[in-house]
């Protein structure tokens, strides 16, 4: 494995090295040239990729070949302004497919099985990444896409659906809808789950297993990286596989940028060592994790990382969609009637997120007639739901009622049971 990172890793530094401007000077400024990258020891001499980076080459000045090698381009949702874009060669996605289809085997997903593509379809990765690893396993593949829960129960009953991909949230909603719905559990078939693209913890885990009586395995990418696929959990169900001959895994210090010696908590950061389109050089995920190297009861030798649990930074994520609170923070300074003091509660009921935001009102505005206020409201909620992509029910509450904190401000409360 070390000696096929290596070399790949050389490969993909030299590629970058002489066709990404951004990187070259990256390296120009640490005194690097490619020859200095002889093997997966000298990767930690290579500077980190943020997701900034990404946003700052906005849309494809990060891509290492032409456009005309360029087959498919997706970027990521919920964030302000310029989202973060990908692109594909035909090369990196026969390798996404190849590794989403070896996270589904390592699920115990057959050629015999259906295969219900609830994720959102689209410039998101979810739905076609899981998409095409299914197909390339041979598995009938239902691209019902995400959303509308009748008839998806209606289809997994009809077409006898054997695995559901979605989010773990979306599971539980549609198994909490089943009954409602008028169908009983013998009228599924389901044994599998495939669930990412939020966090979800072992509690949810068990939960979605004894609801749906299936197996519900975690699933792990990001659409920087590559999309679902980088990796899964086996059967063992106590850590994730990576795909470490495409992405090299580390655990580093998110304050000191240190690498961290194995079994230490810490953040996150992946190497693609044969991504074509754009390959990234130790881009921090902020997602924090563990890197477990010993051998696996199932037999696979990649190394495992541990269930994500939570980040490096304030992003959350609010029914698959990525949202830090600086974004509403911005919409709230165009508006002149509020003030920038605001609280967003998270919750979840019924399975699916909830916000509310409550903000407080400049002291010339409140004693405005109500009807003055429900206008204010709504116009909040229609440049929330613009900017950000989500609903978010808005209170208005009154000058100075609400809690101020010394140092830094808490901005978030966070009531879902993650
Ligand atoms: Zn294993």
């Amino acid at each position: 494995m070390r000696k096929c990172q290596s070399e790949r890793l050389v490969n993909m530094v030299e590629r970058v090295y002489y066709n990404v401007p951004f990187y070259r000077n990256k390296m120009q400024e640490a005194h690097l040239m490619p020859e200095d990258i002889r093997s997966v020891d000298d990767l930690k001499k290579l500077p980190f990729t943020i997701k900034s980076d990404l946003r700052d080459n906005y849309p494809f000045g990060l891509f290492a070949v032409p456009m005309s090698e360029i087959v498919r381009i997706h970027a990521s949702s919920g964030t302000t302004g310029k989202p973060t874009t990908v692109g594909y060669t035909r090369h990196d996605l026969s390798i996404w497919s190849e590794v989403t289809a070896r996270c589904l085997a390592m699920s115990g997903v057959t050629r015999h099985d259906a295969v219900q593509v609830a994720y959102g379809y689209g410039l998101f990765t979810g739905g076609l990444g899981l998409h095409y690893g299914a197909e390339r396993l041979g598995c009938s593949v239902i691209p019902i896409s995400g959303g509308n829960t009748p008839r998806q129960m209606q289809i997994m009953s009809d077409f006898g659906a054997t695995v559901l991909a979605c989010t773990p949230s979306y599971a539980l909603h549609i198994a909490d809808s089943m009954a409602d719905l008028g169908y009983k559990p013998e009228d599924i078939k389901l044994r599998i789950g495939i669930f990412g693209a939020e966090p979800w913890t072992e509690n949810m885990r068990s939960t979605i297993e004894e609801k749906w009586h299936i197996k519900a395995h975690d699933i792990y990418g990001l659409s920087e990286v590559m999309g679902p696929g980088v990796a899964n959990d086996c059967e063992c169900q106590n850590g994730l596989h990576v795909h470490e001959d495409h992405f090299i895994p580390e655990i580093i210090d998110p304050e000191t940028l240190e690498v961290l010696p194995e079994g230490s908590e810490g953040e996150l950061v992946f190497t693609t060592i044969t991504k074509e389109g754009i390959p990234l050089i130790r881009y921090r995920t902020r997602d924090l994790s563990v890197l477990n190297y010993e051998p696996c009861s199932c037999g696979r030798t990649l190394v495992k990382m541990r269930k994500i649990t939570g980040r490096s930074d304030d992003m959350l994520i609010i029914r698959g969609v990525n949202l830090f609170p600086s974004q509403i923070e911005h919409v709230l300074l165009e508006m002149k009637e509020t003030s920038p003091h605001y609280m967003l509660y998270v919750d979840r009921q019924n399975n699916l997120d909830t916000l509310e935001l409550q903000v407080e009102v400049d002291a010339a505005y409140f004693e405005d007639r109500i009807s003055e206020l429900q206008t204010l409201t709504r116009r909040i909620q229609h440049a929330l739901q613009n900017a950000i992509g989500l609903s978010i029910k808005v209170k208005l509450v009154e000058p100075k009622s609400l809690t101020r904190s010394e140092g830094k401000a808490k901005r978030v409360i966070d009531l879902r049971k993650l």
